[in-house]
Protein backbone atom coordinates (compact mmCIF):
# COMPACT_ATOMS: atom_id res chain seq x y z
CA UNK A 1 0.00 0.00 0.00
CA UNK A 2 1.24 3.43 -1.21
CA UNK A 3 0.55 6.46 1.34
CA UNK A 4 1.13 9.75 -0.20
CA UNK A 5 2.52 11.71 2.98
CA UNK A 6 -0.38 14.27 4.26
CA UNK A 7 1.52 17.41 4.55
CA UNK A 8 3.78 19.25 2.60
CA UNK A 9 7.89 18.57 2.63
CA UNK A 10 9.12 20.66 5.99
CA UNK A 11 12.72 20.31 6.84
CA UNK A 12 15.69 19.01 5.54
CA UNK A 13 17.96 16.75 8.69
CA UNK A 14 20.93 15.09 8.71
CA UNK A 15 20.60 11.37 9.00
CA UNK A 16 23.80 9.81 9.41
CA UNK A 17 26.24 12.71 8.78
CA UNK A 18 24.42 13.83 5.36
CA UNK A 19 21.76 16.09 4.46
CA UNK A 20 18.88 14.91 2.57
CA UNK A 21 16.64 17.60 1.50
CA UNK A 22 13.69 17.87 1.90
CA UNK A 23 12.46 14.87 4.22
CA UNK A 24 8.76 14.69 4.75
CA UNK A 25 7.06 14.51 8.24
CA UNK A 26 6.90 10.36 8.21
CA UNK A 27 10.66 10.07 8.17
CA UNK A 28 11.19 12.93 10.48
CA UNK A 29 9.41 11.77 13.38
CA UNK A 30 11.41 8.73 13.19
CA UNK A 31 14.91 9.72 12.63
CA UNK A 32 15.11 13.34 14.16
CA UNK A 33 16.67 13.91 16.86
CA UNK A 34 17.37 10.48 16.96
CA UNK A 35 19.42 8.13 15.34
CA UNK A 36 21.70 5.15 17.05
CA UNK A 37 23.62 6.05 20.43
CA UNK A 38 27.14 7.26 19.37
CA UNK A 39 29.02 5.33 22.46
CA UNK A 40 27.48 1.44 22.24
CA UNK A 41 25.79 1.79 18.58
CA UNK A 42 22.38 0.94 20.33
CA UNK A 43 19.67 1.45 17.69
CA UNK A 44 17.52 3.38 20.22
CA UNK A 45 18.56 5.81 22.05
CA UNK A 46 19.24 4.63 26.02
CA UNK A 47 17.68 6.76 28.80
CA UNK A 48 20.47 9.07 30.10
CA UNK A 49 19.58 9.19 34.36
CA UNK A 50 22.70 10.61 35.39
CA UNK A 51 21.71 14.03 36.57
CA UNK A 52 25.36 15.51 36.39
CA UNK A 53 27.55 15.47 33.65
CA UNK A 54 31.84 15.23 33.90
CA UNK A 55 33.79 18.67 32.93
CA UNK A 56 36.76 18.52 31.20
CA UNK A 57 40.26 19.51 32.77
CA UNK A 58 40.04 22.88 31.00
CA UNK A 59 36.46 23.25 32.00
CA UNK A 60 34.35 22.60 29.01
CA UNK A 61 31.82 20.09 28.63
CA UNK A 62 32.53 17.21 26.00
CA UNK A 63 28.66 17.28 24.74
CA UNK A 64 27.77 20.17 26.13
CA UNK A 65 25.40 19.00 29.01
CA UNK A 66 26.06 20.41 32.70
CA UNK A 67 23.75 19.21 34.50
CA UNK A 68 20.12 17.75 33.80
CA UNK A 69 17.63 21.04 34.87
CA UNK A 70 19.79 22.81 31.79
CA UNK A 71 20.04 19.89 29.80
CA UNK A 72 19.69 16.00 29.19
CA UNK A 73 19.94 14.50 26.01
CA UNK A 74 16.98 12.79 26.01
CA UNK A 75 15.13 15.97 26.57
CA UNK A 76 17.07 17.02 24.02
CA UNK A 77 16.29 15.02 21.61
CA UNK A 78 12.82 15.19 22.09
CA UNK A 79 13.24 19.09 21.41
CA UNK A 80 15.48 18.55 18.34
CA UNK A 81 12.70 16.02 17.34
CA UNK A 82 9.91 19.08 18.08
CA UNK A 83 11.91 21.78 15.79
CA UNK A 84 12.00 19.11 13.13
CA UNK A 85 8.14 17.91 12.94
CA UNK A 86 6.79 22.36 13.24
CA UNK A 87 9.72 24.00 11.00
CA UNK A 88 10.63 25.90 14.07
CA UNK A 89 14.47 27.16 15.14
CA UNK A 90 14.45 25.98 18.76
CA UNK A 91 12.13 24.38 21.05
CA UNK A 92 11.69 23.95 24.94
CA UNK A 93 10.18 20.65 26.95
CA UNK A 94 7.87 21.14 29.54
CA UNK A 95 7.03 18.43 32.25
CA UNK A 96 3.48 19.30 31.23
CA UNK A 97 1.07 21.11 28.55
CA UNK A 98 0.14 23.46 31.18
CA UNK A 99 4.00 24.49 32.36
CA UNK A 100 4.84 24.92 28.80
CA UNK A 101 1.95 27.26 28.82
CA UNK A 102 2.63 28.78 31.96
CA UNK A 103 6.55 29.77 30.51
CA UNK A 104 4.88 31.27 27.71
CA UNK A 105 2.54 34.05 29.69
CA UNK A 106 5.52 34.07 32.42
CA UNK A 107 7.84 35.02 30.21
CA UNK A 108 5.52 38.29 29.11
CA UNK A 109 6.31 41.78 31.44
CA UNK A 110 4.08 42.54 34.21
CA UNK A 111 0.53 44.30 32.90
CA UNK A 112 1.10 42.85 29.62
CA UNK A 113 -2.57 42.23 27.90
CA UNK A 114 -3.26 38.80 26.29
CA UNK A 115 -6.07 37.61 24.40
CA UNK A 116 -7.17 34.18 24.51
CA UNK A 117 -10.26 32.18 23.08
CA UNK A 118 -13.61 32.15 24.85
CA UNK A 119 -13.46 28.37 24.52
CA UNK A 120 -10.19 27.73 25.67
CA UNK A 121 -8.47 25.27 27.16
CA UNK A 122 -9.73 25.60 30.70
CA UNK A 123 -6.33 24.79 32.47
CA UNK A 124 -5.45 27.89 30.28
CA UNK A 125 -7.90 29.77 31.15
CA UNK A 126 -7.17 29.28 35.00
CA UNK A 127 -3.84 30.34 34.54
CA UNK A 128 -4.37 33.50 33.08
CA UNK A 129 -7.52 34.58 35.18
CA UNK A 130 -6.00 33.22 38.92
CA UNK A 131 -2.43 32.82 38.68
CA UNK A 132 -1.36 35.72 36.40
CA UNK A 133 -4.12 37.88 36.99
CA UNK A 134 -2.64 38.51 40.57
CA UNK A 135 0.42 39.20 38.98
CA UNK A 136 -1.09 41.86 36.76
CA UNK A 137 -1.84 40.19 33.70
CA UNK A 138 -4.67 41.44 32.08
CA UNK A 139 -6.64 38.66 29.90
CA UNK A 140 -9.72 38.98 27.36
CA UNK A 141 -11.72 36.10 26.31
CA UNK A 142 -13.07 36.57 22.56
CA UNK A 143 -14.82 34.70 19.83
CA UNK A 144 -11.42 33.65 18.00
CA UNK A 145 -13.74 32.60 14.53
CA UNK A 146 -14.40 36.35 14.43
CA UNK A 147 -11.37 38.48 13.38
CA UNK A 148 -13.14 41.62 14.41
CA UNK A 149 -13.18 40.15 17.74
CA UNK A 150 -9.54 39.64 18.33
CA UNK A 151 -9.02 43.15 16.57
CA UNK A 152 -12.06 44.53 18.91
CA UNK A 153 -9.81 43.20 21.89
CA UNK A 154 -6.42 44.63 20.86
CA UNK A 155 -4.93 47.06 23.28
CA UNK A 156 -2.52 49.21 21.45
CA UNK A 157 0.94 49.16 23.40
CA UNK A 158 0.06 46.37 25.66
CA UNK A 159 -1.18 43.35 24.19
CA UNK A 160 1.59 41.27 24.17
CA UNK A 161 0.12 38.02 22.75
CA UNK A 162 -3.05 36.59 20.85
CA UNK A 163 -3.65 32.78 22.02
CA UNK A 164 -4.89 30.34 19.18
CA UNK A 165 -6.36 27.33 19.92
CA UNK A 166 -7.46 25.13 17.09
CA UNK A 167 -9.66 23.10 17.03
CA UNK A 168 -11.06 24.24 20.48
CA UNK A 169 -12.44 22.46 23.35
CA UNK A 170 -14.92 21.08 23.40
CA UNK A 171 -16.92 23.03 20.49
CA UNK A 172 -13.89 21.76 17.97
CA UNK A 173 -14.42 25.37 16.75
CA UNK A 174 -11.49 26.14 14.02
CA UNK A 175 -9.66 29.33 14.02
CA UNK A 176 -8.02 31.19 10.95
CA UNK A 177 -4.55 31.04 12.32
CA UNK A 178 -2.89 33.23 9.46
CA UNK A 179 -5.76 35.89 10.11
CA UNK A 180 -4.96 35.80 14.07
CA UNK A 181 -1.10 36.19 13.26
CA UNK A 182 -1.72 39.19 11.14
CA UNK A 183 -3.81 41.18 13.69
CA UNK A 184 -1.45 40.28 16.18
CA UNK A 185 1.61 41.33 13.80
CA UNK A 186 0.13 44.68 13.11
CA UNK A 187 -0.60 45.65 17.05
CA UNK A 188 3.54 44.55 17.57
CA UNK A 189 2.00 41.51 19.14
CA UNK A 190 3.15 37.72 19.14
CA UNK A 191 1.04 34.71 17.97
CA UNK A 192 0.75 31.55 20.08
CA UNK A 193 -0.75 28.52 18.93
CA UNK A 194 -1.72 25.51 20.93
CA UNK A 195 -1.56 22.89 18.66
CA UNK A 196 -2.22 20.09 20.74
CA UNK A 197 -5.53 18.58 19.09
CA UNK A 198 -4.33 19.30 15.73
CA UNK A 199 -0.38 17.98 15.87
CA UNK A 200 2.16 18.93 13.33
CA UNK A 201 1.13 16.21 10.70
CA UNK A 202 -2.51 18.09 10.55
CA UNK A 203 -1.46 21.70 11.04
CA UNK A 204 1.80 23.64 11.12
CA UNK A 205 1.16 26.84 12.86
CA UNK A 206 4.76 28.39 12.11
CA UNK A 207 3.96 27.90 8.29
CA UNK A 208 0.56 30.08 8.47
CA UNK A 209 2.38 33.20 11.16
CA UNK A 210 2.18 31.96 14.37
CA UNK A 211 5.64 32.57 16.32
CA UNK A 212 5.26 29.94 18.98
CA UNK A 213 3.40 26.79 18.82
CA UNK A 214 2.66 25.30 22.45
CA UNK A 215 1.95 21.16 22.92
CA UNK A 216 0.16 19.36 25.41
CA UNK A 217 2.81 16.20 24.28
CA UNK A 218 0.39 14.21 27.09
CA UNK A 219 -2.30 13.76 23.96
CA UNK A 220 -1.43 13.02 20.47
CA UNK A 221 2.39 13.27 20.45
CA UNK A 222 3.37 10.59 23.54
CA UNK A 223 0.24 8.90 22.11
CA UNK A 224 -0.98 6.05 24.47
CA UNK A 225 -2.06 7.96 27.90
CA UNK A 226 1.41 7.08 29.95
CA UNK A 227 2.94 9.81 30.06
CA UNK A 228 2.74 13.83 31.25
CA UNK A 229 4.39 16.47 28.55
CA UNK A 230 4.75 19.55 27.08
CA UNK A 231 6.41 21.61 24.53
CA UNK A 232 6.90 25.19 22.79
CA UNK A 233 8.36 25.80 19.58
CA UNK A 234 9.92 28.51 18.11
CA UNK A 235 9.99 30.49 14.94
CA UNK A 236 13.28 31.84 16.06
CA UNK A 237 15.74 31.60 18.67
CA UNK A 238 14.85 35.10 20.08
CA UNK A 239 15.14 36.84 23.17
CA UNK A 240 11.27 35.89 23.95
CA UNK A 241 12.41 32.13 23.28
CA UNK A 242 15.23 33.05 25.81
CA UNK A 243 13.28 33.89 28.31
CA UNK A 244 11.30 30.66 27.87
CA UNK A 245 14.11 28.39 28.28
CA UNK A 246 15.09 30.56 30.97
CA UNK A 247 11.91 29.35 32.85
CA UNK A 248 12.19 25.81 31.73
CA UNK A 249 15.79 25.89 33.15
CA UNK A 250 15.87 28.03 35.91
CA UNK A 251 12.16 27.14 37.07
CA UNK A 252 13.19 23.65 36.89
CA UNK A 253 9.62 22.49 34.95
CA UNK A 254 11.56 19.78 32.93
CA UNK A 255 10.10 16.56 32.34
CA UNK A 256 12.09 13.48 33.47
CA UNK A 257 14.74 11.49 31.21
CA UNK A 258 12.22 8.69 31.29
CA UNK A 259 9.42 10.81 30.37
CA UNK A 260 10.78 12.63 27.29
CA UNK A 261 12.01 9.07 25.77
CA UNK A 262 8.30 7.89 25.85
CA UNK A 263 6.94 10.88 24.53
CA UNK A 264 9.83 10.59 21.44
CA UNK A 265 9.03 6.98 21.01
CA UNK A 266 5.36 7.68 21.09
CA UNK A 267 5.81 10.55 18.09
CA UNK A 268 7.86 7.80 16.01
CA UNK A 269 4.38 6.79 15.13
CA UNK A 270 2.49 10.27 14.92
CA UNK A 271 2.05 10.56 11.38
CA UNK A 272 0.46 7.01 10.73
CA UNK A 273 -1.85 7.19 14.25
CA UNK A 274 -3.47 10.76 13.11
CA UNK A 275 -4.14 9.28 9.80
CA UNK A 276 -6.10 6.23 11.58
CA UNK A 277 -7.51 8.35 14.09
CA UNK A 278 -9.00 11.17 11.95
CA UNK A 279 -10.20 8.14 9.64
CA UNK A 280 -12.17 6.96 12.60
CA UNK A 281 -13.19 9.77 13.49
CA UNK A 282 -14.57 10.64 9.64
CA UNK A 283 -16.71 7.68 9.67
CA UNK A 284 -18.38 8.37 13.54
CA UNK A 285 -18.96 11.86 12.60
CA UNK A 286 -21.02 10.72 9.47
CA UNK A 287 -22.69 8.46 11.60
CA UNK A 288 -23.66 10.39 14.77
CA UNK A 289 -24.52 13.45 11.89
CA UNK A 290 -28.28 12.50 11.49
CA UNK A 291 -29.12 10.07 14.21
CA UNK A 292 -32.75 10.80 15.38
CA UNK A 293 -31.32 11.01 19.22
CA UNK A 294 -28.65 13.56 18.13
CA UNK A 295 -28.92 17.26 17.90
CA UNK A 296 -25.61 18.34 16.70
CA UNK A 297 -22.17 17.24 15.60
CA UNK A 298 -19.25 19.20 15.59
CA UNK A 299 -16.35 18.04 13.61
CA UNK A 300 -14.70 20.25 11.12
CA UNK A 301 -14.67 17.36 8.46
CA UNK A 302 -18.60 17.89 7.65
CA UNK A 303 -19.38 20.22 5.30
CA UNK A 304 -22.08 21.31 7.81
CA UNK A 305 -19.74 22.61 9.88
CA UNK A 306 -18.53 26.41 10.54
CA UNK A 307 -15.20 25.47 10.62
CA UNK A 308 -14.85 23.09 7.39
CA UNK A 309 -14.21 25.86 5.08
CA UNK A 310 -10.85 27.39 7.17
CA UNK A 311 -10.29 23.44 7.94
CA UNK A 312 -9.64 22.56 4.67
CA UNK A 313 -7.42 25.82 4.14
CA UNK A 314 -5.79 25.21 7.03
CA UNK A 315 -5.85 21.31 8.53
CA UNK A 316 -4.23 18.11 6.21
CA UNK A 317 -6.79 15.91 7.79
CA UNK A 318 -10.22 17.09 10.07
CA UNK A 319 -8.42 15.24 12.82
CA UNK A 320 -9.55 12.69 15.66
CA UNK A 321 -11.71 14.71 17.79
CA UNK A 322 -15.36 15.67 17.71
CA UNK A 323 -18.03 16.61 19.87
CA UNK A 324 -21.79 15.58 19.80
CA UNK A 325 -24.93 17.11 21.63
CA UNK A 326 -27.22 14.61 22.17
CA UNK A 327 -31.43 14.77 22.73
CA UNK A 328 -32.86 14.89 26.54
CA UNK A 329 -29.59 16.83 27.94
CA UNK A 330 -27.25 16.32 30.53
CA UNK A 331 -29.53 13.29 31.73
CA UNK A 332 -29.41 11.56 28.31
CA UNK A 333 -25.91 12.62 27.88
CA UNK A 334 -24.66 10.64 31.02
CA UNK A 335 -26.52 7.79 30.93
CA UNK A 336 -25.77 7.23 26.77
CA UNK A 337 -21.86 7.13 28.51
CA UNK A 338 -22.90 4.47 30.45
CA UNK A 339 -24.35 2.30 28.01
CA UNK A 340 -20.78 2.24 25.96
CA UNK A 341 -18.85 -0.68 25.90
CA UNK A 342 -15.32 0.45 23.92
CA UNK A 343 -15.23 3.72 25.40
CA UNK A 344 -13.79 4.46 27.98
CA UNK A 345 -15.22 7.31 30.16
CA UNK A 346 -12.18 9.70 31.52
CA UNK A 347 -10.90 13.22 30.20
CA UNK A 348 -7.90 13.91 27.87
CA UNK A 349 -7.34 12.53 24.46
CA UNK A 350 -4.84 11.63 22.01
CA UNK A 351 -4.57 7.93 23.07
CA UNK A 352 -4.82 4.46 21.47
CA UNK A 353 -8.08 4.14 22.99
CA UNK A 354 -11.75 5.82 22.27
CA UNK A 355 -12.59 7.99 25.55
CA UNK A 356 -15.72 10.14 26.30
CA UNK A 357 -17.01 12.81 28.22
CA UNK A 358 -19.48 14.96 29.67
CA UNK A 359 -17.56 18.29 29.32
CA UNK A 360 -20.05 20.25 31.38
CA UNK A 361 -19.55 18.54 34.53
CA UNK A 362 -16.07 18.25 34.60
CA UNK A 363 -15.54 21.52 34.54
CA UNK A 364 -18.17 23.00 36.68
CA UNK A 365 -20.27 25.74 37.00
CA UNK A 366 -18.42 28.13 34.59
CA UNK A 367 -18.23 25.88 32.13
CA UNK A 368 -19.25 26.50 28.22
CA UNK A 369 -19.97 23.57 26.88
CA UNK A 370 -23.96 22.62 26.53
CA UNK A 371 -25.22 20.13 28.87
CA UNK A 372 -25.56 17.28 26.47
CA UNK A 373 -22.35 17.85 24.64
CA UNK A 374 -19.96 14.94 25.15
CA UNK A 375 -16.20 15.00 24.01
CA UNK A 376 -14.92 12.20 22.06
CA UNK A 377 -11.56 11.49 21.56
CA UNK A 378 -11.87 8.77 18.28
CA UNK A 379 -9.52 5.79 19.45
CA UNK A 380 -7.63 3.62 16.91
CA UNK A 381 -9.73 0.57 17.38
CA UNK A 382 -12.15 -0.75 14.09
CA UNK A 383 -14.34 1.67 13.39
CA UNK A 384 -17.34 -0.41 13.19
CA UNK A 385 -17.09 -1.92 16.43
CA UNK A 386 -17.19 1.78 17.92
CA UNK A 387 -20.17 2.55 15.45
CA UNK A 388 -22.25 -0.27 16.84
CA UNK A 389 -21.23 0.99 20.49
CA UNK A 390 -22.55 4.34 20.22
CA UNK A 391 -25.61 2.48 18.26
CA UNK A 392 -26.53 0.15 21.05
CA UNK A 393 -25.59 3.24 23.26
CA UNK A 394 -27.80 5.74 21.41
CA UNK A 395 -31.03 3.79 20.40
CA UNK A 396 -31.63 2.22 23.87
N1 LIG B 1 -4.04 22.49 25.83
C1 LIG B 1 -5.03 21.66 25.46
C2 LIG B 1 -5.77 21.93 24.19
C3 LIG B 1 -5.37 20.55 26.26
O1 LIG B 1 -6.39 19.75 25.87
C4 LIG B 1 -4.67 20.34 27.47
C5 LIG B 1 -5.01 19.21 28.37
O2 LIG B 1 -6.07 18.65 28.33
C6 LIG B 1 -3.64 21.22 27.81
C7 LIG B 1 -3.35 22.27 26.97
C8 LIG B 1 -2.86 21.05 29.10
O3 LIG B 1 -1.98 19.98 29.00
P1 LIG B 1 -1.46 19.11 30.25
O4 LIG B 1 -2.62 18.37 30.79
O5 LIG B 1 -0.40 18.25 29.63
O6 LIG B 1 -0.91 20.07 31.25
Amino acid sequence: MVVASVGPDISSFAIRGSYVRPMRIETLAVHAGQGPDPSTAAVTQPIHLSTTFEREADGSFRQGFIYSRYGNPNRDALERCMVALEGGAAAAAFSSGSGATLAVFQSLSPGAHVIAPDDTYYGTRVLLRDQFGRWGLEASFVDMTDPDAIESAIRPGATGIVWVETPSNPLVRVVDIRRAAEIAHAAGALCVCDNTWATPVITRPLELGADLVMHSTTKYLGGHSDVLGGVIVARANDDFFRRIRSVQTAGGVVPSPFESWLTLRGIRTLPWRMRAHSANAERIARFLDGHRNVQTVHYPGLASDAGHAIAKRQMALPGGMLSVEVEGGRKAAMALTGRLRIFTRATSLGGTESLIEHRASIEGPETRAPEGLLRISVGLENAEDLIEDLEQGLNY
